[in-house]
């Protein structure tokens, strides 16, 4: 089962004019190769509306200044549009108020700040600390950087073959040791869509405390922070439709109180003597220095973009194409579809006996076609599942059935080529 019902999908089709979406985002309007642009990398990171191209140049045209400190006119209009964004994300997943709000240079940031904040204030040798087979390299390295420090230890909850995390086994590596359950909600490898909201329930049976890596899952899924009870929530803006090198961590109140800063400077104290610092409230004793203001600002624009297409329209739509990339690449003989969870996200890998991942990604992109090959910064998952890499195609609200059948034929034509 994919996210979204038929009822809904049928209604996506109906609400959203994929046409105009297309001609809403410049850079899909040009050809590589001799050929029409088809751009499914959207996992990596997806394409801008103008509207976010014009927030961040407007920023820059109209009303570049620094923010906070500064009383002249550009410096208000600039720290207002710049505190927008703090409250359209806190709206945006339902927070409680925007000192939960931390802005980061993204999710791989968002994930260190609490390993080097809450983990190394509060773990301890013999800690324990779970993540998942599926997980992405920055949800991996950061933890075991704070293991190798603390001396805590870190447990995998093990996968099956179609991509699923094996949820008895995650209950039994619970205990009392478990001091952080950290789980990404939809895997950028496979398009699993973890049980997000049990895998909490269960970390706080036993006390732990959760963070989500909500990279690939923001921009398909409605996230209520809330609702879900998560402590700790990671996303990047630039999968969301928004700048790069930008993106958001949410903590409960009551954790981000309680952790210490991270990096020192401007911005996070509220007054420095050479004896002495002390820090600035929340939100801002975690931002030191000069912010990147205008992707900041770009953030409002993406997700006031989402929110006008309804992310439940973009999610039933993407579905959409995944029942029918799915369906299609079945039939292609000697492909295999990896990545068979039960809900999935608009992700599909795969690999062609025979063919080296790689080869299938130069060759759909001498005709166009731009998909991602490799290990997909998850190396781990693809030992367990005794593979060098994948391809991998992912589908975002501007793509269509059409581009589908040209990367299916596009992949016939590779077969011919190098088998
Ligand atoms: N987690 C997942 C699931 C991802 O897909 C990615 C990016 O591909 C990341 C974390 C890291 O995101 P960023 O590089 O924006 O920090």
């Amino acid at each position: 089962m994919l996210v979204g019902t038929l009822n809904n999908r049928k209604e996506a089709l109906n609400t959203l004019n994929i046409d105009n979406i297309r001609a809403e985002f410049p850079i899909l309007d040009q050809d590589i190769n001799g050929k029409k642009l088809v751009y499914f990398d959207n996992a990596a990171t997806t394409q801008k509306p103008q509207v976010v191209i014009d927030a961040i140049s407007n920023y820059y045209t109209g009303y570049n200044s620094n923010i906070h400190r500064g009383v002249h006119h550009l410096a208000e209009k600039a720290t207002s549009a710049f505190e927008l964004s703090r409250k359209t994300i806190k709206e945006f997943i339902n927070a409680e108020s925007t000192e939960e709000i931390i802005f980061t240079y993204g999710t791989t940031d968002g994930i260190n700040l609490v390993a080097q904040t809450y983990g190394r204030s509060f773990l301890k040798a013999g800690d324990e600390i779970i993540i998942s087979t599926m997980e992405h390299h920055s949800n991996i390295v950061p933890w075991q950087m704070l293991c190798e420090e603390k001396g805590c230890v870190l447990k995998v909850i093990p996968i099956n073959d179609e991509g699923d995390i094996l949820f008895d086994e995650y209950k039994k590596l619970l205990s009392e040791k478990t001091k952080i359950v950290s789980v990404v909600y939809a895997s950028n490898a496979l398009g699993t869509v973890n049980p997000i909201a049990e895998i909490i329930e269960e970390a706080h049976k036993v006390g732990a405390v959760t963070l989500v890596d909500a990279a690939q899952a923001m921009s398909h899924i409605d996230i209520d922070v809330q609702a879900l009870d998560i402590d700790f929530l990671c996303f990047s803006a630039h999968k969301l439709y928004g700048p790069t090198g930008m993106g958001a961590l949410y903590g409960k109140k009551e954790l981000l109180n309680k952790m210490p800063p991270w990096r020192g400077g401007g911005e996070m104290i509220k007054e420095v003597t050479f004896e002495k610092t002390t820090y600035n409230e929340l939100p801002y004793k975690f931002e030191a220095g000069t912010p990147n203001i205008a992707d900041v600002i770009g953030i409002t624009a993406a997700i006031d973009y989402v929110n006008k297409l309804g992310k439940k329209n973009i999610a039933d739509y993407e579905n959409e194409l995944l029942e029918y990339a799915t369906e299609r690449f079945e039939a292609i003989s000697g492909l295999k579809i990896i990545g068979r969870a039960k809900v999935k996200v608009s992700v599909l890998s795969f690999v062609i006996d025979g063919i080296h991942p790689q080869d299938i990604g130069v060759l759909l992109d001498q005709q166009g076609i731009a998909i991602r090959t490799g290990h997909h910064c998850t190396q781990p998952l693809m030992q367990r599942l005794d593979l060098v890499g994948t391809s991998r195609a992912s589908f975002a609200v501007y793509n269509t059935k059409g581009e589908i059948d040209r990367m299916v034929e596009g992949i016939e034509k590779a077969k011919r080529f190098l088998l």
